[in-house]
């Protein structure tokens, strides 16, 4: 087996500068990128900071306590997020998921929901609003985080065997409060919840069958994520990924399923049906079949870079220009003509790419623009 390889680097790289164009590209709700793709979809990082250490994501030997976060100032405040997400949803977002690092460790993350629980697409609908949480915080703020308006929740949880878990997260973080989390957010009306499992070959495979039993038939959509080669300290290696396909089936064999169609377009999930009628399951297979023909997802890190594609290593900084006094339309015609100048589709060539030695430029963290 090849020896892992985690080189230890700040990732944050010289922002790409995000300038006014000569000609204004104005907010029209139907901004389409180079290969035609629009912008419909907004993850939104509103912190760098976890208190897990899942090893595929942000490994203890590069994310110790010493660790260069991120300085409070450097963050956008949630009145800044909000004027940049108001820009975005004028552009044609509908669906704005916050992330992190862990967002429920930024404090007082209701009233940023607040906030953006008020803006309307381009349509007059509300923002679909949701976010993605390790879980470890949702049995105390479940109920909250739904009366301040937020929608869906989606907790990661890669394993039910307890000490699987403990050792994935690196924190000794128990199951049975992820667990608990969930059940909060059900109850507090967040559902459906969405639970995602990383697989990871010779790590968690084990885990597939028992994770599917135990969600069979409780209305919980358990997704099924391929190990993906994000970022540049996991080590990551093929031989680690299980491809979507293989888990599918697995879980065919002892609950047999049939395929469904996409929800949204653009949707990154398989969707497959239990024929017993027990609920869904869905797979992400980002490496074994790329879907970057449909992306239309755009990311904005903590510090409020504009990242086009999660294998990015860079992103246009919107703060400089936001905090220099830009007006609404400014910024609006900033982010339409960065989408405009987006060819981006890393997963489609990734084959073709040379492999990642670490001494190229360097892919932005997971944990720095979220999932
Ligand atoms: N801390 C939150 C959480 O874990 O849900 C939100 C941020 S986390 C970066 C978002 C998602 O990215 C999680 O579902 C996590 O499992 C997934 N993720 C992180 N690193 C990954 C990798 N190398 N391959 C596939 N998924 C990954
Ligand atoms: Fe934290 Fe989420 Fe990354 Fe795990 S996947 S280390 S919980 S940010
Ligand atoms: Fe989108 Fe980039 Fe992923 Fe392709 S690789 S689906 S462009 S985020």
């Amino acid at each position: 087996m090849a020896e892992r390889v985690i080189p230890l680097v700040d990732q944050r790289l010289a922002p790409l500068r995000a300038a006014l164009p000569a000609t204004p590209v104005a907010a029209t709700g139907q901004l389409a990128d180079r290969l035609q793709r629009p912008l419909r979809d907004l993850r939104i990082s509103v912190t760098d900071r976890c208190n897990f250490r899942c090893s595929y994501c942000m490994p203890k030997e590069v994310f110790h306590k010493d660790y260069p976060y991120l300085p409070h100032a450097d963050l956008l405040t949630f009145e800044e997020i909000t004027r940049l997400a108001r820009q975005f949803v004028a552009h044609g977002v509908r669906k704005i998921r916050l992330t992190g690092g862990e967002p429920l460790l930024r404090k007082n993350i209701e009233v940023l929901i607040e906030q953006l629980a008020q803006l309307r697409t381009v349509d007059g609908e509300p923002v679909e609003l949701a976010l993605t949480t390790n879980g470890s915080l949702l049995a105390r703020k479940a109920r909250a985080l739904r009366d301040a308006g937020l929608r869906r929740v989606t907790v990661s949880l890669d394993g039910l065997d307890d000490a699987v878990f403990r050792r994935m997260n690196d924190v000794d973080f128990p199951v049975a409060e992820v667990l608990a989390g969930i059940d909060a957010a059900q109850a507090a009306g967040l559902a459906p919840v969405k639970v995602n499992m990383v697989v990871k070959r010779g790590t968690n495979e084990q885990e597939i069958l028992p994770m599917a039993r135990h969600f069979h038939g409780t209305g919980t959509v358990l997704r099924f994520i391929e190990y993906m080669d994000v970022g540049a300290t996991n080590g990551w290696r093929m031989d680690e990924v299980l491809p979507s396909a293989e888990v599918v089936q697995r879980i065919d064999a002892v609950y047999p399923l049939r395929a469904l169609e996409a929800s949204a377009p653009g949707e990154t999930a398989e969707r497959w049906a239990y024929a017993d009628g027990a609920g869904e399951i869905g797979v992400i297979s980002s490496v074994t079949q790329a879907f970057c023909g449909t992306c239309n997802r755009a990311r904005l890190s903590t510090e409020g870079r504009l990242y086009l594609c999660l294998f990015a290593s860079n992103g246009h900084d919107l703060r400089t220009l936001l905090r220099g006094g830009a007006s609404d339309e400014e910024l609006a015609s900033a982010i339409g003509h960065i989408w405009q100048g987006r060819g981006d589709r890393y997963s489609e060539l990734r084959s073709q790419l040379p492999p990642d030695t670490g001494t190229g430029a360097r892919r932005v963290e997971m944990s720095y623009i979220g999932g």
